[in-house]
Formats: structure tokens, sequence, C-alpha cells
């Protein structure tokens, strides 16, 4: 798999040597997906590696209570990488993704990478692992004199544009050789159908290295945009009327003992597996409860509106972009799904699991999948929809925060800790909305009552 590579300790210690790394950070994400990270001297390596490096915990978003604050760090060997950024004749900085343990060694339960590592587990029991490559689009902005970000986009090109003049493609360019020096491997780069939108696309690699590679890749959007005095942002729809950021998720379960693509079966008529449409029926029974997840923002749903590329409805299609679930032409090896809701401001440890988990629960079920649904839905009445039973997906973080309570998937998946922390979060989250007068009330309604 294309992973941030395989060092073994020996590797790490000659290239820590050879680029002169004097810090080491100690990466982990808190329950919004948000990376910390604490930063020890490079002659710490040893204990770093025996997972000795302790923090408090009570500290993190979602994490311990204060009374079983200390929580300790065991690096991922694999995520080793020296920070392109930070390399200077005789000095650099590297760092680890980390895994959180309790003070006795054991996985502690609140760490979100924990909870994608229960689900990869629970998946290698039934004989296959989750592959997954993710599209995550961003926005770039101008800065204020203060270096604050404005609402005035760094430019306003569109989709595929080329622009010679355009600082956007210089970023897009230092993004891509920041990353491919960190261990990515690149396929594509483009700008995105909004003013100042764009896409770099990395390689599909097994959930957890994904998940890793996608935290590393918005630190890195945003750091080398910041080098350019621009404000990279993931919110799903920075810009009412434009479209949104996305982070459609193509996932696809491998066959351990097989050896081969368990979505591929060349006898059928559109060449997927009977996993493959159980795959897709658990998505789709579950996508409302998990939406919470995948669109964890009052802000995420004002992207799932029709005309934007978004998906509102629920249906598969093994073409159509309007559909929650497309399949992308590509068969053999590389069949897959795609899932188009999740946005890039989910934590993604957590919604590659809720995604996988909800697919995997289709496959242990044998649900069946309906009828793919080809039509473009966007432009289907309502009462055709109400016809043809296609349901929404939910139209607020307040109607998926029920959904996601009320649903078996969350609790099966998270686990007790990460459950009730994050219904707590987004709760609060709703109040704060909630008791916020906001700028569009006093547009419409201050003068006019
Ligand atoms: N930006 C669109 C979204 O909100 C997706 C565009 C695309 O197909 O890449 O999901
Ligand atoms: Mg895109
Ligand atoms: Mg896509």
């Amino acid at each position: 798999f294309a992973g941030l590579g395989t060092k073994g300790l020996p590797a790490i210690k000659e290239e820590m040597v050879a680029k002169s790394v004097e810090l080491l950070h100690l990466q982990f994400v808190d329950l919004e997906g948000i990376l910390k990270h604490v930063t020890v001297t490079a002659e710490q390596l040893d204990d770093v590696v025996d997972g000795k490096i302790m923090f408090d915990g009570s500290s993190i978003k979602g994490f311990s209570p204060i009374n079983k604050s200390d929580l300790y760090l065991k690096p991922d060997l694999n995520s080793f990488t020296v920070l392109p950024w930070t390399e200077e004749e005789g000095y650099s900085e590297a760092r680890f993704i980390c895994s959180v343990k309790n003070p006795d060694g054991t996985d502690f339960e609140g760490d979100p990478r924990n909870v994608l590592k229960r689900t990869v587990e629970r998946a290698e029991e039934k004989g296959y692992a989750i592959n997954v490559g993710p599209e995550l689009e961003f926005f770039l902005f101008e800065t204020d004199e203060t270096g604050r970000p404005t609402e005035q986009t760094q430019d306003f090109a569109g989709y595929f544009e080329p622009s010679p003049h355009d600082n956007g493609e210089k970023v897009r360019l230092e993004i891509y050789k920041t990353l491919k020096k960190m261990g990515f491997t690149i396929e594509a780069s483009h700008h995105e159908v909004a003013r100042g939108q764009h896409e770099i696309n990395f390689k599909y690699a097994d959930v957890l290295t994904t998940a890793d590679n996608a935290i590393t890749y918005k630190w890195v959007v945003k750091t080398v945009a910041k080098k350019f005095g621009l404000h990279a942002t993931f919110m799903p729809k920075p810009i009412a009327g434009e479209n949104g950021n996305g982070m459609h998720t193509n996932i696809s379960l491998f066959d351990i003992k097989k050896g081969e693509n368990a979505f591929f079966d060349e006898k059928d008529e559109n060449e997927l597996s009977e996993t493959a449409y159980q795959f897709i029926a658990g998505l789709l029974t579950n996508v409302k409860s998990f939406a919470a997840v995948t669109n964890p923002l009052v802000n995420s749903y004002k992207r799932l509106v029709p005309g934007y590329e978004a998906p509102c409805y629920i249906a598969w299609s093994s073409s159509n972009r309007s559909a929650l679930i497309r399949i992308p032409a590509m068969r053999g090896p590389g069949t897959r799904v795609e899932i188009r809701c999740p946005d890039p401001s989910a934590n993604p440890y957590l919604a590659f699991a809720i995604v996988a988990s909800a697919g995997l629960d289709g496959v242990e079920k044998e649900l069946k999948a309906p009828d793919a649904f080809d039509e473009d839905i966007f432009s289907m009445t309502a009462e055709e929809l109400f016809l043809k039973e296609i349901d929404n997906l939910p139209t607020s973080l307040e109607f998926a925060v029920m959904e996601f309570e009320k649903g078996e998937i969350g609790r099966k998946t998270f686990g007790e800790h990460v459950f009730s922390e994050y219904v707590g979060a987004k709760k609060e989250e709703l109040d704060s909305f909630r008791t916020t007068v906001h700028g569009w009330e006093m547009e419409e309604y201050h003068t006019k009552f």
C-alpha cells in the first residue's frame, strides 16, 4: 500500500542524523479531528518510541475527565516524516502520528484513531482490509494586513482553469512538492468549480494510513497557504451561492484470503459483487444516522442543497453525480464505491470508521441494495421523488444529531466514550448557534418588524 513509508527504527535514526532533526512533534487529533502535538527534542527518541511521553488529556476536547487525565503517546513508526518547511542548513523538525494510551498501556478509548483501529480489526475478523481514497476540496482566501482571513477569495477562476497569473496555481504546486517530500503519491491537482476553490488528490491506501494522510494533507495545505499570505479553509460552505467543499470518499473492501478486490465481479451486469451491493445497502440504510459524523457542522448542511454537485437525496447510481453514492467507471482491482456526502470538516478517523462500519453492517446483515438510479435527481420534482420513494439526507445538524443518537451505528462504531462525548459536543454547538442572533436575522427582521 502507498503509505507515508514503512520505516523501521534504524532507517528513522539514519534520516534524523542525515537531516539534522532537532525536534520531534508527537501528533494526534481531538474529537473534532483538530491536529494537536507536543514537541520534544530528538535526544528523547528512545523514550518516544517506547511510548513514555505523557500529556494532560483533560485539556483535549472529548478526551478524559480531570480525575483520569494522564495519557501517553505511542508513535506509529510508519508516520515518521521530516517536515520540509522546517528544513534549513543543519536543522530540521520531524513528526510522528501517535495512538493514545492509558497509563496501563491499553488503548485509550477516547482517541479517534483508536476508534478507526477497532473498525479495521472488525473488518479483518471478517477477512477484509478497508481501502480508502478521499478527495478533499478547499478554498484559498486573502488575508488582511494583520494576517486575518478575509471573505475575499484568492482568485476568480473556475473549473480546471489554468491561470498563469494566478497565485493559486503556485500554492498548489508548493503543496504538491511538500507532500511529495513527505512520502505522498499525488495523482492530480486542479482548480475546482468555485472561485478560489482547489483540490489535490493523493493515492488511496489502507484506511488508517489514509486518515493519517488526510490530517497531514489539511495541515500542509494550511501551512503552505500561510507562507503565501493566504488562508486555506476546509469549511464545508464558505460562500453562499457557490459550490462547497466536499470530501468524496472512495472506499472498497479487499478480500485478504483471496488477495483481490471484494467489490469486483465480472459476471454481474454492473460488474459488482454481492458484497459490493450489500456494502452499498449498508451505506444507504445508515447514512441518516452517520451524517452527523461525515457532515459535522451547522455549516455542513448548507452544502447539501440541490444544484452544487453535493448530494441531498439518498440513492445510488452507477454514474450520476447527483446521487449520494456513485460507482466510478474503474473495474478490476480499482472497483470502488464513492460516497459523496462527507465534507472535509469531518474528523477523518471517525468519518472513515463510521462509513466503513455502515458498509460492513450491510455485508454482515446481507442487506439488499435498491435499484440503481441513473436519472438526474436534481431535476426531479418533489412529487416524483416521493413516488420513487427517494428520501432526503438530514437537512440540518439538529436532525442529523437526533438520527445519530437514535441509530445504532454510532454507538457500535465509536464505543460509549466517544459516542457520548460526540453527542454532547454537537448539542453544545447547536445550542450556541440557536441562541446567537445572526446577520441574516438582523437584515430580514430588524427594520421590517
Ligand atoms: N464541490 C462539490 C461538493 O460539494 C463536488 C465537486 C466534484 O464533483 O468534485 O461535493
Ligand atoms: Mg472535486
Ligand atoms: Mg469525486
